[in-house]
């Protein structure tokens, strides 16, 4: 009889976004005649910039043509992309990252949950709390969180760094030792950005205990504020201690294209091994590479068609960030995130659990959000809103739940 993979049989259902589409399902049969705004979506609304579409287009063209045709292409991705990524992402803005350093990938959920392949299964990890659940669940998959403990909403091996308005939504050093440690700004789903001074004692800490850094800036394009860096590799020192995740999906609206790239700095070596040389050997191994037709339309997001109209894609969703965020301080909640950030984090009113503020905003403003009590038990008593609808329909919503606060 085959052993199974018992780590599974601890995952608590993904209770989350099921139990909302559950909670609107009902509510809309109950009330047809409602018009409900979605402000819960993660998900891109605007289409994809026609710099893009057009590479893509001439792409597929390529791919009819016997002489021009793609067959198998490099598993780290083609030399054009990775070329592009290295210049405009890194090298333009001061930092040495090299295209061997650099590996495309089908997205930055993918690279989260498969990073831990190159870790061994008695790491102390360490996330934030709130979290994006993709770093909890593969961990817990692979064995190392331990056990879930039902009344505490946490893994019982995981070590949780609350984000909470005491600390600015910013985790503090950890009191015991850990070894891998995830950071994600700016963050989903606080909003909140680190500055580079903030992130540099993490740098220092990982250098001088040998852990591991694994730093998500899948949001990295919403950044205002000059002294918040785009990449960890910006931080001196995080060449010999990160690895960094980054994606098309926010910045160029690829959430149903599917492109995405992580970087290994060949300085980084932990056990007298190159984690670049892992990566690759994972790589190599387990992945065969993303579309040609998908790496084109990547490549034209760094022309300068390609980077205005991105611009303008993300102006538009910075500008509802700002309106959600705004209004719900003009109606008297206490709000953060929406800067740096496309998501807005709300405090709901007088105690009230995010389950209860969700209900009351969906049912009396028909307005849909996300309960922030699911990302973590420290998102108990927010709300998290985004700024990726349509900006007629977020002023709407704002309007709305102005009215019934
Ligand atoms: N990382 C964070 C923090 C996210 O919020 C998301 C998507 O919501 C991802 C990664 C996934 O990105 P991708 O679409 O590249 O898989």
């Amino acid at each position: 009889m085959v052993q199974i993979n018992e780590n599974f049989l601890k995952l608590p259902g993904s209770y989350l976004f099921s139990e909302i589409a559950r909670r609107v399902a009902a509510y809309s049969e109950a009330n047809p005649e409602r018009k409900l705004i979605r402000l819960g979506i993660g998900d891109v609304t605007r289409p994809l910039p026609p710099a893009v579409t057009a590479a893509m287009h001439a792409a597929v063209d390529d791919m009819a043509d016997a002489g021009r045709f793609h067959g198998y292409g490099p598993e780290q991705g083609y030399a054009f992309v990775r070329n592009a990524i290295a210049e405009k992402d890194y090298q333009a803005r001061g930092v040495n990252i090299q295209p061997e350093e650099i590996f495309v990938s089908d997205g930055a959920k993918s690279d989260c949950g498969n990073i831990v392949d190159l870790f061994g299964p008695d790491n102390k990890v360490a996330v934030c709390d709130p979290v994006y659940p993709v770093y909890v669940d593969t961990n817990a998959m692979s064995g190392r969180a331990g056990d879930f403990d039902e009344e505490a909403g946490k893994w019982t091996n995981l070590v949780y760094m609350p984000c909470t308005a005491e600390n600015g939504f910013l985790p503090e050093l950890p009191q015991e030792p850990v070894d891998m440690i995830y950071l994600c700004f700016p963050n989903n789903p606080t909003g909140g950005a680190a500055t580079r001074d903030q992130l540099k004692p993490w740098v220092d800490y990982a250098n001088r205990t040998g852990a591991v850094i694994l730093f998500d800036s899948a949001y990295e394009a919403f950044i205002t504020r000059p002294g918040v860096p785009h990449s960890i590799f910006e931080i001196p020192g995080a060449e010999t201690c990160a690895i960094e995740f980054r994606s098309f999906s926010k910045t160029a609206g690829f959430t149903g294209t599917r492109c995405a790239y992580t970087v290994v700095p060949k300085a980084l070596e932990r056990g007298g091994a190159s984690l670049n040389a892992m990566w690759n050997r994972r790589q190599c191994t387990k992945f065969n590479g993303v579309p040609y037709i998908v790496q084109r339309g990547a490549e034209a997001v760094y022309t300068p068609e390609g980077q205005t109209q991105v611009r303008e894609m993300i102006a538009c969703y910075q500008n509802n960030a700002k309106i959600i965020r705004d209004g719900l301080a003009a109606a008297g909640l206490t709000v953060s995130g929406g800067v740096d950030s496309p998501y807005v984090w709300a405090r709901t009113p007088d105690g009230m659990g995010s389950w209860e503020f969700f209900d009351r905003l969906l049912t009396q403003a028909n307005v849909v959000t996300t309960p922030g009590a699911g990302f973590g038990p420290s998102g108990e008593g927010y709300i998290r809103l985004t700024g990726f609808g349509e900006t007629g329909a977020t002023r709407e919503a704002v309007e709305r739940i102005k009215q019934i606060l």
